[in-house]
């Protein structure tokens, strides 16, 4: 896959420091690569207690209309 240089928008090496074309710096530092590995991580980790909290919910309405409906 080509790496696409943001300012000239020329194709260049997945792993190009520097864009062949227009000679600007287009390295993606590590750091900020680890950052998203990381943010990538965090936000699967939101949507699974998200789907958590939702399923529990969902019983506890269940759950509240059967007592309701028992009362009766
Ligand atoms: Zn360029």
């Amino acid at each position: 896959m080509a790496l696409e240089c943001p300012y000239c928008a020329q194709p260049n090496a997945d792993r190009a420091l520097v864009c062949n074309s227009c000679a600007r710096d287009i390295a993606i530092p590590a750091s900020l690569i680890a950052e998203r590995d990381d943010l990538i991580r965090k936000r699967e980790a939101v949507r699974e207690e998200l789907s958590r909290a939702k399923a529990e919910l969902e019983s506890y309405k269940i759950r509240k209309g059967r007592l309701a409906t028992a009362d009766r």
